[in-house]
């Protein structure tokens, strides 16, 4: 199942489109259209203790469960503008990136995410958003289960972040 199946009709002329092979055409004025991931910027963000801050989720998709701080890339916007301006909003702290940690895949309410993630070391106190219920510092041996945490790939990128920050 790919999003193409979802798009009915052209964003430019509103004419009915139809699925070609990777992409959607619209007969009527030819427009294409591809289901590209969607670019997006998160960090596993520490204190100078060593803990990690982790957001928990007050809308769907995971509700209630345990969120990085980031969000989705503007259409120009550098992934570190957007990881910064995302943290800004989610967390009202500034981050100093640290380290490029990898990217992953993730579906997320029938898109599929590229995830862009850092390693970050913010300061001050946090406070959260309107997409989160609450801020929390997490010791690193004592992170939320995989099954409380909001996407699939977090334990990957925890676990990575987590070896990273050992030997900086
Ligand atoms: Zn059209």
């Amino acid at each position: 199942m790919s999003a193409l199946d979802a798009w009915k009709f052209c964003p430019v002329c509103g004419e009915a489109i139809g699925k070609v092979d990777d992409r959607v055409e619209c007969p009527a004025c030819g427009f294409v259209g591809y289901a590209n991931a969607v670019p997006g910027a998160e960090a596993v963000c520490f204190d100078d203790r060593g803990r990690v801050l982790l957001g928990r989720r007050a809308f769907d998709p995971s509700k209630g469960l345990w969120d990085l701080p980031g969000g989705f890339l503007h259409e120009d916007e550098h992934p570190l503008d957007a990881l910064r301006r995302e943290v800004r909003e989610e967390t009202a702290l500034e981050i100093e990136p640290l380290g490029f940690l990898g990217f992953w895949l993730e579906p997320y309410d029938g898109r599929v995410v590229l995830c862009l993630s850092w390693t970050a070391r913010v300061t001050g106190e946090p406070r959260a958003g309107d997409d989160l219920v609450e801020l929390r510092w997490f010791e690193p041996a004592a992170l939320p289960e995989p099954s409380e945490l909001a996407f699939s790939h977090y334990p990957a990128v925890l676990s990575a972040a987590l070896g990273r920050n050992e030997h900086s």
